[in-house]
């Protein structure tokens, strides 16, 4: 089996985590599918390694890997040189184990009463930052007789997750309590920036200020100097180089994003293309109302394009009458509203036909929008678009032109 058959289920060209196209599977026709290219996700991998010379590489594939199928994304990451993987809920780091990835997995978001026995069994790494945390994560380990290895996270200023620098000494002094019984095992400390994405603000320096002052406590209370150090997302990957430490831990840059878009590309390769099929095309009077509440109304005899995708896929509804899709060799605005399933785009006289793609958002290269594109019209982040697309659209995942070289 391959080692990606939770994906293979929801892809119709299968892949192995190897991101080698099964051939001798046919293609199912769908409404709409996301393809992914892993040779894109492969080379942004090797974009960020340029940025993170002498530290272990993160790649994060939370959230079904930002939307773009996680145990693929996994597979092609490992293979370009990552050397772990994060993800937010426990659940998705087993979610990865049962696809066969055996490398290195830190979960870092769990609440108490959940399976840790799971985490344990499975070497999941976990993070902690209250004494609960320590406690649930050690009794796990009793429990099944197998350690676990800790990441100890600190608030540096965020205010969100992590401990505050006035529990922190309490916390290591637990932590190294249990791994001296055996039960865990300190594998890091870390934390995470609150505004990473705008590199001149001055929360940034002081952050790692707050880390350091963190990192030298857990170092006089005994924690050993081995653990790995790591608090840059995508962000300060690419443009705070004194934020590396031990370890970078990039999402968005993986899939081709620009983290700071105000900075540009990076050289980094969008890895996703949003198509659908018309499902339906014809020709309708001056005059014509156009779905609820008639919001766009022909002020011509045109031809209508109906895009079988929705806000149950992901497609905003606030980009009514605003986002732009590529259909017969033009850019096309959304005519009227975004509906659960569907939405109208105005094809004018051009000539279409049922079953001929619509770009909705791509890397750029035939001239379709990209996702960064749909950010900025509809005044939201990538991250947002790329992760609600919806179940009902399959990952296509194709191996892509390797830039990497093997
Ligand atoms: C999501 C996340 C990342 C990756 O962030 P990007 O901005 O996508 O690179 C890294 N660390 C933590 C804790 C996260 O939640």
């Amino acid at each position: 089996m391959p080692v990606a058959a939770s994906i293979a289920s929801r892809s119709v060209g299968p892949t192995c985590h190897t991101g080698k196209v099964n051939s001798a599977t046919t293609r199912l026709v769908t409404p709409a599918e996301a393809r992914v290219d892993l040779g894109a996700v492969r080379h942004n991998i090797g974009v960020l390694a340029g940025h993170a010379e002498g530290a272990e590489m993160m790649a994060i594939v939370k959230s079904d890997g930002y939307g773009h199928g996680a145990a693929a994304i996994a597979g092609a990451c490992l293979e370009a040189g990552a050397s772990r993987l994060g993800t937010a809920l426990l659940s998705e780091a087993l979610t990865l184990r049962e696809a066969g990835v055996t490398a290195p997995i830190l979960a870092w978001l769990i609440t108490p009463g959940e399976p840790l026995d799971k985490a344990a069994l499975r070497e999941i790494e976990l993070s902690a930052a209250a004494p609960w945390a320590i406690d649930e994560i050690a009794a796990a380990a009793r429990r099944t007789g197998r350690p676990v290895r800790v990441h100890l996270k600190v608030d540096t200023g965020m205010s969100r997750g992590g401990a505050s620098a006035t529990d922190w000494p309490s916390l290591v002094k637990q932590a190294l309590a249990v791994q001296a019984e055996g039960a865990i095992e300190i594998a890091g400390i870390w934390s995470h920036l609150a505004c990473a994405d705008t590199p001149e603000h001055p929360a940034n320096k002081l952050q790692l200020v707050a880390f350091d002052e963190a990192l030298a406590v857990a170092d006089e209370l005994g924690v050993s100097s081995g653990v790995i150090r790591h608090i840059a997302n995508s962000a300060a990957t690419v443009t705070f180089p004194q934020a590396r430490y031990d370890m970078v831990r990039p999402g968005l840059a993986t899939y081709g994003l620009s983290p700071v878009p105000e900075r540009g590309d990076f050289g980094l390769r969008p890895a996703m293309t949003l198509v659908a099929r018309l499902a339906n095309v014809k020709r309708v009077p001056a005059g014509s109302g156009i779905s609820y509440g008639h919001l766009y109304v022909t002020d011509r005899e045109t031809t209508l394009g109906l895009v079988p995708l929705g806000y149950a896929d992901g497609i905003m509804r606030s980009g009514t009458n605003r986002v732009e899709v590529l259909a017969a060799g033009k850019r096309r605005r959304v005519a009227g509203r975004v509906c659960m399933d569907q939405f109208v785009i105005d094809l004018g006289d051009d000539s279409a036909d049922a079953g001929d793609e619509v770009i909705l958002f791509g890397p750029g290269d035939r001239g379709e929008p990209k996702c960064q594109d749909w950010a900025d019209s509809l005044g939201t982040i990538t991250y947002e678009i790329v992760t609600r697309i919806g179940s009902r659209v399959p990952r296509v995942h194709s191996a892509g032109v390797d830039s990497v070289g093997r």
